[in-house]
């Protein structure tokens, strides 16, 4: 329960010129305020999509995105204004997501003064200021601009000028995965401990696993567009059910070693336009039968409270998958 009780998102469908896109099919969770729940799954499966229509930056054609119980996807919903500051998007790149001709205070400014006309310009000043400390960038440096920064200086202004607003709610796609490794720890510690101190909540948008197990209270796996599982970051680590989930993890060599095989999955990933038929999956599982190809499988709630869509979980075949 609690401010952000409910986001959901159901059923997007997305136009690109004059291609249905099926970005995030089937998709449809609820966010609890104060928690992290990821999305983890290969490239091109829709992530960074579904991260961008929660926030707003894509118009959904089809579906509905609920904040505090409101609809937010439409024009005339009335939490939407507000679902404007309260929800902040951090992208992968910290060099192109900057504009490189104005100064950084200026960046951290702008929002500030857009949705905060009332203000006054001390007020502006001293609302930037405090969030650039909090990030650990001195605020003198404000005057200088982006490239005069190293890419973990950046990320840290990207994350400046979503918290500026004193958002709630924080989408962060892939937000390490473009930093140098030995910054990636440090900048991640950052965002857990504004997390705990602002008692943010996150969307996490991931390809890498051992980052999300970290991190995460609840974990989503989409594959295609479409959600494979979502379950208890605990529990999906220890108890994958659905055969992508097991063929992602068998690939994190630390759980590799606790008794999963790696699984290699055969083929590239389809694309998006032409979405296989049935289960999405099928063409890359090897527990695929002739139901798979014809049925689309439904996400069903397993007794241990997983969230799972796929035919063989739900009759009860084993899906151990052979190595
Ligand atoms: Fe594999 Fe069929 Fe399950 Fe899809 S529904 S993951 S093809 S077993
Ligand atoms: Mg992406």
């Amino acid at each position: 329960g609690g401010l952000l009780d409910q986001l959901g998102f159901e059923d997007g469908k997305f136009t690109r010129k004059r291609t249905i896109v099926h970005a995030v099919n089937d998709v449809s969770f609820e966010i609890q305020k104060g928690e992290t729940l990821s999305v983890v799954g290969e490239s091109g499966c829709g992530k960074s999509t579904l991260a961008r229509t929660v926030v707003g930056l894509y118009e959904p054609t089809g579906g509905q995105i609920f904040y505090r119980g409101e609809r937010v996807d439409n024009k005339s919903g009335s939490q939407r204004k507000k679902f404007r500051t309260a929800a902040q998007m951090i992208f992968q790149d910290p060099y192109a997501s900057l504009n490189p001709r104005m100064k950084v205070a200026q960046i951290l400014e702008e929002p500030v003064r857009f949705h905060f006309p009332e203000f006054s310009d001390a007020e502006v000043k001293q609302r930037v200021a405090d969030v650039m400390e909090q990030v650990g960038i001195n605020p003198v440096w404000g005057a200088r601009y982006p490239h005069e920064f190293s890419g973990g200086q950046r990320q840290r202004i990207s994350i400046a000028r979503a918290l500026v607003l004193k958002p709630e709610f924080i989408v962060a796609d892939e937000p390490i995965s473009a930093l140098d490794v030995s910054i990636q720890a440090q900048v991640l510690n950052l965002m857990m401990d504004l997390q705990r101190d602002h008692n943010l909540t996150y969307l996490f948008i991931s390809h890498d696993l051992s980052v999300v197990q970290h991190i995460s209270n609840r974990v989503a796996v989409m594959y295609l567009g479409s959600l494979c599982e979502l379950a208890d970051a605990k529990e999906l680590f220890a108890n994958p059910q659905h055969p992508y989930t097991k063929a992602l993890l068998s690939a994190i060599p630390r759980i590799g070693k606790k008794g999963f095989s790696h699984i290699k999955l055969s083929g590239d990933v389809p694309t998006p336009i032409n979405l296989p038929s049935g289960c999405v999956f099928h063409g890359r599982c090897r527990l695929a039968n002739q139901r798979c190809v014809n049925e689309v499988p439904h996400a069903i709630t397993l007794d241990s409270g997983t969230i799972c869509a796929c035919h063989a979980v739900q009759e009860g075949r084993s899906t151990t998958m052979p190595a």
